[in-house]
């Protein structure tokens, strides 16, 4: 199957076989002979050509395990040409090359979204300087730099918009097809096309580490996978083959006619089989793509489909990415703005959403940040650093525990909200506590899941049980599992994924990326999360959107109902027309074009995976949308 991925990208073994094709028929035209001794060469020296090559890949194949529909094709080849039936030899040879040649039409058709991401990777910067413009290759802009955008040219670094207000489109980015309203201090994304007024913007990111960037990783390794589409139709090659082998067999010993043997292996050649699977799932992956959803193999669709338990982390995921800060307890002395400032200050070197928001509450209320030395993060606990002359721990309470602090006492925590606990010189000095809010979507987002068959729902989250039971409660999540370090989620989600139950992990944390590598299909939420679970994850939803989690699973089990339906139609066909030309009604010839047609008519079958299907939930996008929010609802489409 390998050998006709890359079989297929030289298409001009199509373009030559209908060349010798023509070729053949200028012989037949002079001679008035169809049967000619030059034309007769002619096809057969290309068609053992091709055969020949054939076997050698397929040999190849074989040889790395996996099994192919190829034989078939090949001996139908080598049948054809053995009872004189050159010309339907031709016609199979023409079937294989063109089929992979549409193949090859499709997969670039599927991919043009991907490759325009690339082409439109801005490379020069306008970067203020005093009150100079001056040029730059982009990655040349450092984090603080103001840089100017021009009207209509694509934001080269993330970063905070400058001027009073900017329209945006991020389609490229989300898959949000309406523009964008962004007034002074909002973030704005790199790869976000600039509307009608020039913007200034001040970078937050150099280059490499801005959203672009990191997409165009992501989309180089969704491209780099090998071709995991072997799976789908391999599982019916072998049965499938040894059928028409039967037929075939059977035919010739009854009949004593060779050229039966020769018919029922031409009609059963089954290039639908070989095709109609790569078609379905990149033509899927390439839906998800326009929606905002990165999908790195075809296979993740496969997977996704199957799943029955959704689980979901809790702060970022089913919560918002940010968290207002309700208020700062210091216990011991300290004045809130003192403790505000130590922990800020070792929290800004850190990726979690709670320390994100966490800096961003204290550069609002102007406290000073300190540059932090020794800084150490321990993913799902929190973090330590020098400030100043001082040490400061923050993170979960148990981070504390573990780190010998002293005057710890749990009935000065306040309970169901989500708090940072501080220890400043190892005595315990407070917490920061949180509102951690629902998403709009997430109960929507829940029900809609329920809706596509899902029998499970669980949260798996590093927060108190408290906090975690009372947000689980109301968005209607199934099962929580609270406390949990990054291996705990990893050994919850194997518990739960067994014999019966396979199951999707939602999360955006680099605490989720163990377990987002694990789970049978790790989805991450890419617009406020970290790149560590961008990475570890099979997809990547790069909205600010939950609800795009029930849209990916939608076009999961549609694009593997479409596949499959395609394979079993075109199997069914070719075993249809096997048995009528067991019974000698079909000559090879004849045989020859009809599968043609079965090829076109499966491979445009497959392709419908590119569409959405009857009842599809479609995300509806408010015009009035406010600011920077990009969430919308779901309804349902008739
Ligand atoms: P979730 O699994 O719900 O996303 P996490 O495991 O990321 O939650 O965090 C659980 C708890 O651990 C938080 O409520 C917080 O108290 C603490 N924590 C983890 N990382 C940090 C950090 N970098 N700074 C402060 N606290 C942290
Ligand atoms: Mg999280």
């Amino acid at each position: 199957m390998d050998r006709l991925l890359s079989f297929s990208k030289d298409y001009r073994k199509f373009a030559v076989t209908v060349a010798v094709g023509l070729l053949a028929l200028v012989p037949v035209m002079i001679s008035a002979d169809f049967d000619n001794t030059a034309s007769r060469w002619l096809i057969i020296s290309w068609a053992s050509f091709v055969g020949i090559l054939l076997f050698i890949d397929m040999i190849k194949t074989l040889r790395s395990g996996s099994y192919g529909v190829d034989l078939l094709a090949i001996t139908a080849i080598g049948a054809c040409l053995a009872v004189g039936q050159h010309w339907a030899a031709l016609i199979i040879v023409l079937m294989l090359t063109g089929g992979e040649t549409l193949e090859d039409f499709a997969t670039r058709r599927a991919r043009r979204e991907l490759a325009e991401l690339l082409s439109r990777a801005p490379q020069i910067a306008h970067r203020l300087e005093g009150d100079q413009v001056v040029d730059v290759a982009v990655p040349e802009v450092q984090i603080d730099d103001v840089v100017l955008v021009k009207p209509h040219e694509v934001v080269p670094v993330d970063g905070i918009l400058l001027s009073s207000g900017a329209e945006l489109d991020e389609s490229s980015l989300t898959g949000e097809s309406l523009p964008v309203q962004k007034k002074t201090g909002d973030k704005v994304m790199s790869g976000a096309l600039v509307g009608d007024a020039a913007i200034k913007i001040r970078a937050t990111a150099d280059a490499a580490h801005s959203q672009y960037e990191q997409i165009i990783a992501l989309v180089r390794e969704a491209e780099s996978q090998p071709a995991p589409f072997v799976r789908l139709a391999d599982r019916y090659a072998v049965p499938f083959t040894l059928a028409s082998y039967a037929i075939a067999g059977a035919a010739w010993a009854l009949s004593g006619e060779a050229v039966r043997f020769a018919a029922v292996l031409v009609v059963a050649s089954p290039c639908p089989l070989i095709l109609a699977a790569p078609i379905a799932l990149i033509s899927g992956m390439s839906r998800a793509s326009r929606h905002g959803i990165i999908v790195k193999s075809g296979a993740v669709l496969e997977k996704l489909a199957a799943v029955n338990v959704f689980a979901f982390d809790k702060t970022g995921t089913l919560t918002h990415g940010n968290l207002e800060v309700t208020h700062v307890e210091p216990h011991g002395g300290l004045s809130e703005e003192d403790m505000l400032s130590l922990v800020a200050s070792a929290e800004a070197g850190s990726s979690h959403v709670l320390a994100a928001s966490l800096v961003s509450h204290a550069k609002r209320r102007q406290v000073e940040i300190q540059p932090a030395k020794n800084l150490h993060e321990v993913p799902g606990h929190g973090v330590s650093a020098t400030v100043g002359t001082h040490e400061v721990l923050a993170g979960r309470a148990g981070f504390l525990e573990n780190n010998g602090v002293e005057g710890y006492d749990a009935s000065l925590i306040t309970q169901g909200s989500t708090a940072i606990f501080v220890a400043i010189d190892n005595q315990f000095a407070g917490a920061v506590y949180f509102a951690d809010q629902f998403r709009e979507e997430s109960r929507s987002t829940l029900e809609d899941l329920k809706r596509l068959k899902i029998t499970k729902t669980v949260m798996l989250t590093g927060d108190r049980a408290d906090t975690a039971d009372k947000i689980a409660r109301e968005v209607g999540i199934d099962e929580v599992y609270a406390e949990l370090l990054p291996a705990d989620k990893v050994r919850v989600v194997r518990s739960i994924s067994g014999r019966d139950a396979s199951v999707a992990f939602v999360g955006d944390g680099v605490n989720d990326a163990p377990v987002l590598a694990t789970s049978d299909v790790g989805i991450a939420m890419g617009a406020h999360g970290s790149t560590a679970a961008s990475e570890s994850a099979d997809a990547v939803i790069m909205l600010d959107d939950l609800s795009r989690v029930v849209l990916l699973r939608q076009i999961s089990v549609r694009t593997i109902r479409v596949a499959l339906q395609s394979v079993w139609f075109g199997i069914a066909l070719c075993l249809v027309l096997a048995v009528i030309a067991a019974f000698g009604f079909i000559p090879p010839l004849v045989g020859a074009g009809l599968q043609e047609l079965i090829d076109v008519a499966v491979i445009f079958n497959a392709l419908r995976a590119h569409r959405s299907g009857r009842g599809t939930i479609e995300r509806r996008t408010s015009p009035g949308a406010a600011a920077g929010n990009l969430s919308g609802t779901w309804h349902q489409k008739a």
